[in-house]
């Protein structure tokens, strides 16, 4: 069950004294941040607005919203980051799971194909921080050698988002193999694409582990795919996500310029929810660059190329006639 850090939330409300407070989080977590709204309500007898609009990550604050609605503090809950604020009105506030890893873990190290990967690197999601240290005994029992990676940026040790790897891709000449942590595709299949190195998700709720490596291999096909059928765009769209951890309008005119010297027509567009729907009223665009996300191209399904900045870079280079190189292979997607 996840539960959020309330003792910090009401700790910073009586130490601020805020007239009234905003909270925003993935939306899997909306249940229990309305049980939270409704304690600071009673318990404080100010305003707590839940900003029902998505939330991916910390990078999709929204302090618009917050604005809008004349909140003093925006709590962000369940990205925890290895800061504690982001500006002084955002503070991270941490929702830790407590879902056990204990049999899960035992289970992959009992079995004895994995026996081949002696030292294990060990990753997990903002959720499962806590679970990395005993995770790390189990298997230290069990003969393996483990290594944490260090935190980078938002980043804590172990830590990685969607689109940020550091901890895992620093320690790749250093491990056999990837466990990670949690029931979580959209992690574990990246950390499989940046590294390239035999990756398991470890999921605690079915207490079933296995290898992602083929799953990562098809998302990384359809990537490849997309930049090849962008290859013959006339008119491209290049896209700035329009919220505020993704905002990147140089990234967007730097793109521009390099696709208009190779011959591609341009069409600038700003977005806040980049979905298909939206492309759909566009015309006369055969492909898009989207600078915001980049698993917004890479795990959506959209009818006309849709590239990532990594892919938006391998596209470029398949236009110069020069090889695109293994371009997800990166610590960071962006
Ligand atoms: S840019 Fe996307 S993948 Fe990266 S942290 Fe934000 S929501 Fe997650």
């Amino acid at each position: 069950m996840i539960s959020i850090d309330e003792v910090r939330i009401f700790e910073v409300i009586e130490k601020r004294k805020p007239l009234s407070v905003a909270l925003n989080g993935p939306e899997a977590l909306f249940p229990k941040m309305q049980e939270t709204g409704n304690k600071i309500m009673k318990l404080f007898d100010i305003p707590a607005y839940i900003i029902g609009d998505t939330c991916w990550g910390s990078c999709d604050i929204n302090t618009h919203a917050a604005d809008m609605l004349g909140a003093d503090l925006l709590f962000n809950i369940g990205h925890t980051i290895s800061m504690e604020t982001i500006d002084k009105k955002v503070i991270m506030i941490n929702a830790y799971d407590d879902v056990n890893f204990d049999i899960v873990v035992e289970k992959y190290a009992n079995d004895r194909a994995n026996q081949k990967y002696k030292i294990l690197g060990i990753i997990t999601d903002s959720q499962h921080l806590h679970q990395l240290q005993p995770s790390r005994k189990i298997l230290e029992n069990h003969g393996f050698k483990t290594v944490i990676g260090d935190g980078k940026g938002q980043l804590n040790d172990g830590q990685v988002f969607g689109c940020e790897f550091y901890p895992a891709y620093d320690i790749q000449n250093r491990v056999d193999a990837y466990i990670f942590l949690g029931q979580s595709m959209f992690h574990s299949v990246s950390i499989a694409m940046s590294t390239e190195k035999p990756t398991f998700m470890l999921d605690p709720y079915f207490n079933e582990f296995q290898q992602v490596n083929d799953k990562a291999r098809v998302m990384e096909k359809k990537t490849i795919l997309s930049i090849y059928k962008a290859q013959e765009a006339t008119k491209i769209g290049i896209i700035i996500g329009l919220k505020e951890g993704q905002f990147s309008k140089i990234k967007a005119l730097k793109f521009k310029k390099s696709l208009e010297l190779l011959g591609k027509d341009i069409q600038l567009i700003a977005l806040t929810e980049i979905t298909e729907e939206r492309l759909r009223n566009f015309k006369g665009i055969d492909a898009y660059i989207q600078v915001a996300c980049p698993r917004i191209a890479i795990d959506n399904h959209f009818t006309k190329p849709v590239l990532s900045v990594p892919q938006a870079e391998a596209l470029i280079k398949v236009l110069k006639n020069e090889p695109m190189d293994d371009f997800l292979k990166l610590r960071h997607w962006l």
